[in-house]
């Protein structure tokens, strides 16, 4: 057996613990354990094959995003424009460009939030192969959405609980790893703002994909819509805004919050997309002013104002949270995808070891692969990062990644 020992200054976990001059012993792909530097002398019943020394560096669990696009480029073109103007070849080939960035940027993990084509199923596939060293990837497929309903474009459309049933266990058989629900409106060309499902959609929806060991994820991006998921039977919930559907209003609601502590229901709210899509316009204000572009910018900014209010609230009180940027949509990146919603999370006063936390332990438990990724632990596939700085310490570690390991293989 092929046994690697890696020397740092520091090693967060991932589950909120801290060790200072930790050795990590990897097994071929998997840690077999993390030794405190005043138990050194454990690594003596170690047949070592390699030592690396990072004894300057800090380490954490490699980072998951909960919610991405793996068929958009993240170049401000539209899920529709995608669909109807390329193949799925070039699709797929997009697919395979973003989770090679998003793993040169720290990411080991991802969940595909909506995809058409199948081809979140064939990316997932390839990896899993071993063709090629790629984040371990979660899928629904495409998103379960209404006729009128945001991504209908996407091709999973269903309407009565007949076709909502249907729809599920065909998802079930192509190989979805959990159900996307679209609960309300979104960007997509021509839907109107509102609520998507009656509640007894949304609960044969829920039940279904209970009754196949599925896990569900609900799209909701007003406050009626969180507690439509939320009574469904939901255990995730996507962006988790809690405002009017226009983004007017942020509600505070302490027995939402209760509920959901209890209860254990996490919210992904997917921060850096409004503001990407913020930096597009403001580079057009600055290169082609005009009132058109200053109204878009103007509301745009508003609503994110209380997007982020919503989540400086939900995180005041103690809701559950992993990390997810949207990657892929409209202008966002996967190259940026997660430090850009680190930066947000910083902004919007989260604590740094909270971030190491949202980002990997609990990110993990969140795609439901907390048995194997988001942690530093013995037994754990070895995949993690190596920073100059300490990331408890300083927010700007995250720029200077020097090394990620997959699978306890050096990826840059
Ligand atoms: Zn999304």
């Amino acid at each position: 057996m092929a046994i690697r020992i890696v020397k740092a200054k520091g090693l967060y976990d991932g589950l909120g613990g801290f060790i200072n001059n930790p050795i990590i012993v990897i097994e071929n792909d998997v840690i077999k354990e993390v030794i405190d530097s005043s138990f050194y002398e454990k690594i003596n019943c170690y047949d070592i094959s390699e030592e690396i020394d990072y004894s300057s560096c800090y380490l954490m669990p490699g980072l998951i995003d909960c919610h991405t696009h793996l068929m958009l480029p993240g170049d401000g073109t539209t899920t529709e424009d995608m669909i109807t103007t390329k193949s799925k070849g070039e699709i797929t080939l997009v697919a395979g460009q973003n989770m090679e960035q998003a793993l040169k940027h720290g990411v080991t993990a991802l969940r595909d939030c909506g995809c058409a084509f199948g081809v979140s199923y064939d990316i997932k596939n390839f990896i899993n192969s071993g063709y090629i060293n790629g984040p371990d990837i979660v899928v629904c497929g495409m998103p379960m959405t209404s006729s009128c309903g945001h991504l209908s474009c996407m091709g999973g459309s269903a309407d009565g609980s007949g076709e909502i049933i249907k729809l599920i266990r065909k998802q079930r058989m192509a190989g979805s790893d959990f159900v996307k629900i679209i609960a309300s409106s979104g960007a997509s060309k021509g839907v109107k703002p509102g609520i998507t499902f009656t509640q007894n959609e949304l609960n044969t929806a829920v039940e279904e994909a209970h009754r196949l060991n599925m896990k569900v994820s609900i799209h909701a991006t007003s406050i009626e819509a969180v507690k439509m998921a939320i009574e469904a039977g939901a255990e995730r919930i996507e962006h988790g805004w809690w405002m009017d559907i226009a983004g007017t209003t942020v509600f505070q609601d302490e027995k939402l919050a209760e509920y959901m502590i209890e209860n254990e229901i996490m919210t992904c709210s997917t921060l850096p997309v409004m503001e990407s899509t913020l930096k597009h316009y403001q580079k057009l204000l600055d290169t082609e002013y005009s009132e058109e572009i200053k109204s878009a910018y103007d509301s745009l900014k508003s609503y994110n104002d209380k997007m982020l209010e919503t989540f400086k609230y939900e995180y005041s009180v103690g809701i559950p949270m992993a990390s997810g940027s949207d990657a892929g949509w409209r202008h966002m990146r996967f190259s940026d995808g997660m430090k850009d919603a680190i930066d947000d999370m910083y902004q919007c006063g989260v604590d740094l070891g909270d971030i190491i936390k949202i980002c990997t332990g609990n990110a993990a438990k969140y795609i439901g692969l907390e048995d194997k990724l988001g942690s530093l632990v013995s037994g754990k596939t070895a995949d993690f990062l190596v920073m100059q700085s300490d990331p408890g310490k300083t927010v700007d570690s995250y720029n200077k990644i020097i090394q990620v390991y997959k699978r306890g293989k050096a990826v840059l």
